[in-house]
């Protein structure tokens, strides 16, 4: 079967969304049907623990543009995206959610917006956060206003990943090795000509948020230290601004001293010893921050490994991805040798 041009790929990141994936390909396909340009949907399974593979499979067998690659454990959203994309072969590459809150009705107006104006990314932006919880909301806000601050203006605020890309994006991100890369702040960062759509983001079809504090400080503190040293800087201040309030107070107790007025100080000695241990403290994290994103850079580890292609392998699913100890011991003089050497 010759391999026709892709205009169109859709990466959907999936990490435990059996609920949802029903009422997603639904949507989602009677969307892309409609476009009239030649497409693919690629759904990443993010190391789900339910049943979104197989689901995703069976779609499949009704379904030939869609593909499933599945990964071979949980890496997170963002290193999700990035293995759909870098699989993508698409001239166009729109990142979309599993859970329906960025509603695929709104590809149709990204990609006649990124052809009619010939841009190479369309941020989808939302409109309004009332679908979000209000720690969200509050969290959100704060998230964009330091990250703009840090990583500049040209960051859209409350742009999220439902975004569509080109091919030449692709192939520039491509060129970036970096760990940890928060997708929302390089592709900005890479400057290419974009624009932006406005949409409502709904509440998610089915299921629970993915996303628990962790890995909202997880990206937070990505998002910051991936894209300035600031913070190093804070701490150098803040070391000054002690060392200088240290410097006084010792001057003053000199005096006091001089002056025979000295009294056991429990309380001056109490609030230097935890003046200096909050400030050390705090420079020490901000020190492995930094040092541990060059400890992960220096491993050079991908950052993902595909455990399943359906382009590749058109195989049952389940027997890829599994932990050892589950493995069928078939008449493989190989492996058999290596169980008989554990016993
Ligand atoms: N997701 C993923 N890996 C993860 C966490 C989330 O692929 O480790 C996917 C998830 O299935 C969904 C998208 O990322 O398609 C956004 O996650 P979620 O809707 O839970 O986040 P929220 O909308 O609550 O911020
Ligand atoms: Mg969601």
């Amino acid at each position: 079967m010759a391999m026709q041009a892709v205009t169109l790929s859709v990466v959907v990141p999936m990490f435990d969304e059996a609920d949802a994936v029903p009422y997603l390909f639904a949507r989602l396909r009677a969307v892309l049907e409609n476009l009239g340009v030649s497409y693919e949907v690629i759904a990443v399974d993010d190391g789900s623990r339910d049943e979104t593979a197989e689901l995703v499979s069976q779609e499949g067998a009704r379904w030939p543009q869609l593909r499933l690659i599945r990964l071979l454990r949980n890496v997170g959203h963002q290193a999700a995206i990035g293995a759909g994309m870098e699989h993508s072969s698409g001239d166009y590459v729109v990142t979309i959610d599993a859970d329906l809150q960025d509603p695929p009705e709104e590809i149709a107006a990204m990609l006649t917006l990124a052809r009619r104006d010939r841009l190479d990314v369309v941020y989808g932006i939302r409109r309004d956060r009332s679908s979000d919880s209000v720690a969200k909301r509050v969290s959100a806000g704060w998230y964009y206003r330091v990250v703009r601050r840090l990583a500049g203006p040209q960051v859209p605020a409350h742009a999220g990943d439902f975004r569509l890309v080109s091919r030449r994006v692709l192939n520039a991100l491509a060129q970036l090795p970096e760990h940890g890369r928060v997708y929302r702040l390089v592709i900005p960062w890479l400057g290419f000509p974009a624009a932006e759509h406005h949409y409502t983001r709904d509440s998610r079809v089915a299921g629970s948020s993915k996303y628990q504090l962790a890995s909202m400080l997880r990206l937070a503190f990505d998002s910051v230290t991936s894209f300035s040293a600031a913070p190093l800087r804070i701490a150098t201040w803040a070391g000054l601004t002690a060392a200088l309030l240290c410097t006084l107070f010792m001057a003053w107790t000199v005096v006091e001293w001089l002056r025979g007025d000295t009294v056991a100080g429990w309380a001056s000695t109490v609030i230097v010893v935890m003046l200096l241990g909050v400030v050390q403290l705090l420079c020490l994290g901000l020190l492995g921050e930094y040092v541990g994103r060059l400890f992960s850079a220096a491993q050079q580890r991908p950052t993902y490994i595909v455990g399943f292609d359906s382009r590749q392998d058109t195989g049952p699913v389940r027997q890829v991805p599994r932990p050892y100890k589950d493995q069928p011991l078939e008449g493989d003089g190989g492996s058999q040798a290596i169980v008989d050497h554990r016993r």
